[in-house]
């Protein structure tokens, strides 16, 4: 039977790896929290601080994106959220139709709400946002191979600039005159902003200081959105404070795998990595497998054959150039799409080979391997590295429920030696 349980956060993530990685700094901060896979549709079992509602919204249409976080946003309120947190890539993944700009003029509209932050930012992870502009490490967002990301290529680094097209609300920055302050003095400007006519507020952030007093001054904001750093201050809103039962998840079983559908710089180096290592690891050659859909058979069973043996890597992981081939001869969103559905096959016959230790690498990757596997809540466990937990769930295939320690790694994150290091944490 399912219980009535009241939320303090009612949170709508664009994709999976990015829910995961919210959650995670939730978790860190002291809040129990579940993930959903996209809207539930009773209310949670389980009794929670916070839900994090995992869409795939980020490259959708923008009337699509729309939709389901409207309707995640009437799920949440009906758990009785007292705060809602629109979470997407810390490195501000759109394009100029969106996604950010128009989710927040929805949310903010069903919310009567007349001012919003955007505050992408997260030291932790190496992006920081100083008078509006991004960076990722030491450079602007456009120098950091977010440029040429197969979806949604950024190339602009200033996100005033890069969100007024997104959105029906003038676009204003706090910067870090504010957020270096005070709680108070970030709280003003936000009254300063909203007096001018300002709708949205780029928020400057360098360390997770600044993001405390954000958090501090978004307590009475019904709408935040921004990157999974933001968390990190809200759960003291609600007198919460770390603590380590948060994070707590049952004894690992099961073989491991890796499955890796990123073409971003630091997958790469995690790939190259694992395989210099010694680490057992399948290409996908998506031409050929466009050309010959039985193919994909081929790469199961090897795969399935190999994880016998011990870890076992499956990517379509790539340079921008053979990347720029593939999508010249398939298209980029078909290709991205097809590519998807190959991993997601892959990982499936891995977790009913016996895999119960499943690391995905991408973040539309994963959105496609968690609804592939037919998992739906998910509770968060301990962070790997830096934006990446382990987390448990039940993968419910075909008349069967097993279940499977999961890792969402977000193209980006983790360090070059992610895939040996993630599996050694959870031993
Ligand atoms: P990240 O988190 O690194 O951005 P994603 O999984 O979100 O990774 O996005 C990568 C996209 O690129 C996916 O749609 C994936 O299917 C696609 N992709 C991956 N490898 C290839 C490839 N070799 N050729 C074409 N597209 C690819």
């Amino acid at each position: 039977m399912a219980r009535v349980n009241t939320i303090l956060l009612g949170c709508i993530a664009d994709d999976f790896t990015g829910a995961t990685d919210l959650a995670n700094n939730l978790v860190r901060a002291g809040m129990r929290v579940v993930q959903t896979v996209g809207v539930p549709g009773e209310p949670l079992a389980e009794s929670v601080d916070a839900v994090v509602i995992s869409l795939k919204s980020r490259t959708v249409a923008p009337k699509q994106a729309i939709e389901q976080s409207l309707a995640a946003l009437t799920w949440l309120q009906a758990q009785g959220a007292k705060q809602f947190y629109f979470k997407y890539c810390s490195t501000f993944d759109s394009t100029e139709q969106g996604n950010i700009g128009p989710v927040a003029d929805a949310l903010m509209k069903a919310l009567d709400a007349d001012f919003t932050i955007a505050t992408p930012a997260f030291p932790d992870a190496g992006r920081t946002v100083y008078q509006g502009y991004l960076f990722v490490g030491d450079v602007l967002l456009n120098e950091s191979g977010m440029q040429d990301h197969p979806l949604t290529p950024m190339r602009d680094p200033n996100l005033v600039r890069v969100l007024k097209p997104q959105t029906q609300h003038a676009v204003g920055l706090v910067n870090y005159r504010a957020t270096t302050q005070s709680a108070q003095a970030v709280a003003a400007r936000f009254d300063e902003l909203r007096a001018q006519g300002v709708g949205i507020a780029i928020v400057d952030a360098v360390g997770n200081d600044d993001l405390y007093r954000i958090g501090e001054a978004a307590r009475e904001l019904k709408l935040v959105t921004g990157g999974s750093g933001l968390a990190i201050g809200l759960p003291a809103n609600f007198g919460i404070k770390p603590n380590v039962q948060a994070a707590q998840l049952p004894a690992p079983v099961g073989k491991r795998a890796i499955v890796s559908g990123s073409c971003s710089r630091a997958t790469q180096a995690q790939v190259a990595n694992f395989i210099q290592h010694g680490g057992k690891a399948i290409a996908l050659d998506p031409v050929a497998l466009s050309q010959d859909p039985d193919k994909l058979e081929h790469y199961r069973d090897q795969a399935r054959l190999a994880v016998q043996q011990g870890p076992v890597l499956v990517y379509s992981t790539t340079t921008p150039d053979l990347l720029a081939e593939v999508q010249a001869a398939l298209g980029a969103m078909q290709a991205g799409e097809m590519v998807e559905g190959w991993i997601a096959s892959i990982a499936c016959s891995l977790v009913q080979a016996g895999v119960g230790q499943l690391i995905v690498a991408g973040g539309e990757t994963s959105g496609a391997v968690v609804q592939a596997l037919g998992i739906e809540q998910l509770r968060i466990g301990a962070q790997i590295d830096p934006g990446v937990p382990w987390c448990h769930g039940l993968a419910k295939r075909q008349g069967t429920t097993l279940p499977l320690h999961i890792s969402l790694k977000s193209g980006n994150f983790g360090g070059a030696d992610f895939f040996t290091k993630a599996f050694e944490v959870l031993a």
